[in-house]
Parts: C-alpha cells; sequence; structure tokens
C-alpha cells in the first residue's frame, strides 16, 4: 500500500497538529506520546515519508539512527533513567498503529513499562513538563 500522508505522524510533520517536539534537525522529529507507556516515553520519525523501516532508502538510515541516539541520550539523562527501551514495530502484524516509521524511546526497562501500548492518554501538563526536561538535557549535551 503506498503511503498514506494523512496519518497522524505526517500531519505532526506539517504542524497540522500539536505536538510536545523535544528534537528536530533536516532528517528527523522527535516528540512526547501522548499514550506513555512510562514517563518520558518520545517517539523519533524521519522527515522521510516511509511506512516501516523496510520502506526506509538505506541512505537516510544512519542519519535518522543518529537522531534515534541522540534522543535516547537525552531522555536518558532527563529521565535519570539506567536504562532506555527501544521498540520498533513495522506492520499492522507487528502492533504498529501509526503508518509512519517510529522508533519509541522509553526509559526503564521492559519490566517497568507501565501501561500497554497506545492505550492511556497521559496528564497533558506532566507530558509538557518531561518534553521540557528532555529539552534542557538536550540543550546541555550541545
Ligand atoms: P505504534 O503502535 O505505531 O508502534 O505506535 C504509535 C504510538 O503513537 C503509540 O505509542 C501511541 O500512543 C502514539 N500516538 C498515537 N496518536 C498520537 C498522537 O496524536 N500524538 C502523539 N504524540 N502520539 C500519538
Amino acid at each position: 500500500m503506498p503511503y498514506q500522508t494523512d496519518n497522524i505522524f505526517a500531519r505532526i510533520l506539517r504542524q497540522e497538529i500539536p505536538a510536545q517536539i523535544v528534537f528536530e534537525n533536516d532528517h528527523a522529529l522527535a516528540f512526547m506520546d501522548i499514550m506513555p507507556q512510562a514517563p518520558g516515553h518520545t517517539l523519533v520519525i524521519p522527515k522521510y515519508p516511509a511506512e516501516t523501516l523496510l520502506d526506509l532508502p538505506a541512505e537516510c538510515a544512519g542519519e535518522f539512527l543518529q537522531a534515534v541516539q541522540t534522543v535516547a541520550a537525552a531522555v536518558k539523562q532527563a529521565m535519570n533513567a539506567e536504562g532506555i527501551v527501544l521498540m520498533q514495530l513495522n506492520g499492522p502484524a507487528a502492533g504498529q498503529t501509526v503508518p509512519h516509521l517510529h522508533f519509541h524511546v522509553i526509559p526503564g526497562s521492559i519490566a517497568t513499562l507501565r501501561q500497554p501500548h497506545a492505550h492511556t492518554p497521559a496528564d497533558p501538563e506532566q507530558i509538557r513538563q518531561i518534553a521540557e526536561s528532555i529539552r534542557a538535557a538536550m540543550a546541555s549535551s550541545r
């Protein structure tokens, strides 16, 4: 199926709907998940319109993974996390619910994922405060 340009992350990329953005460069955008599986749950998406990792041109993969690494480091620092879980689902059969490639960056461990996947909206004010800390961690590492 061709890439669906009306998916929610494409709309966030086009700034049609708001998001708590914590990182942006020419290749990627990162923002807070509104239904976090743990506090600090952040999503990193490429600007390239790929539905899954398998649709991302190989020449875009390096820049995108660097963005994931940058965001993971800032989330780890901001949340004072010992570990970071990276999760990335490809296709509805794998449980992917938004058809634009993304990495989940989740502080903690697989055992501390408090909420089921894409299930419970968190308090927007709490998400905003956590986003502030992640942006501060990002700025301090530059
Ligand atoms: P997937 O199931 O595709 O791997 O993950 C999609 C993620 O997007 C889920 O963790 C879900 O909570 C999150 N999500 C769904 N809708 C929105 C939205 O409108 N804004 C944000 N920031 N996250 C969303």
